[in-house]
């Protein structure tokens, strides 16, 4: 999916309440960015879930970008740690650029121009990653980033949005081979997660070809209406205002 561009791969850019937060900028993402008008020094953050390159590819150049290649130092990263050594994701040069790097940790509370987000619990995935939940004046929602299932997932995420990286149509069983992936959630996982929680809105994303296939709109389709929930197959470029959780249903 991502080598063909077959779905775009740039991340999700967060404007809470003027503080702009870029997570997870893979491949494309300073060209999607600048398309979109989005300005990178506006950023006050980038948080880089893992270290995959889906996730993390453009992370050095969205530095150079937010930073306007050091010449207006600002802005912190939140990474892995694996992330930093021993491969560094971001080169040691363009570090110092930033105010701050931290690392994240399971259990992790961090906060950024008046807004705080958690990284509650390590995933099952190959390297070191959290999911997020992040906290506005006006309100709380959860990305649930690669991850294969697990029974205490449901407990660390909630809010009234949860945003789920959902690459299969069903759930891979274990494999111990490298080449196979099979650490990622299934629509079956996403909908046990949907139900469980009960947010007002959910979106799926991070699509693999063969749930491409099964076109993924159609899919969010039967789902909201087998929940009871609105449930959104992300588009490339898609925008989701906060605002339409206020909205009763
Ligand atoms: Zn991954």
């Amino acid at each position: 999916m991502i080598t063909s561009q077959t779905l775009a791969s740039g991340g999700l850019w967060l404007n809470l309440g003027g503080t702009q937060i870029l997570v997870d900028p893979g491949p494309g993402c300073i060209v999607r960015a600048t398309d979109k008008k989005l300005n990178a020094e506006n950023l006050s953050a980038i948080i880089l879930s893992h270290l995959h390159l889906d996730h993390s590819a453009d992370m050095n150049i969205m530095v150079e970008a937010m930073t306007k290649s050091g010449h207006n130092q600002h802005g912190v990263l939140f990474l892995p740690p694996d992330a930093l050594a021993p491969e560094p994701v971001v080169f040691s040069y363009l570090r110092n650029y930033v105010d701050r790097v931290v690392v994240l940790e399971e259990g992790g509370e961090y906060s950024v121009d008046g807004i705080s987000f958690t990284t509650p619990v390590r995933h099952i995935h190959k390297p070191i990653t959290y999911g997020i939940v992040f906290k506005t004046p006006r309100h709380t929602f959860s990305y649930i980033t690669d991850t294969r299932f697990f029974d205490d997932l449901c407990r660390h995420y909630g809010g009234e949005l949860l945003i789920i990286n959902t690459l299969f149509l069903e759930p891979r069983p274990e494999s111990t081979d490298p080449l196979l992936p099979t650490d990622h959630l299934g629509i079956t996982d996403a909908e046990k997660i949907i139900r469980e929680l009960k947010p007002k809105t959910a979106i799926i994303t991070h699509f693999g070809m063969g749930l491409w296939q099964a076109r993924p709109q159609k899919i969010a389709g039967s789902l909201t209406e087998k929940l009871g929930i609105k449930v959104i197959a992300a588009r490339d470029g898609m925008e989701f205002d906060l605002g339409e959780l206020d909205i009763d249903k």
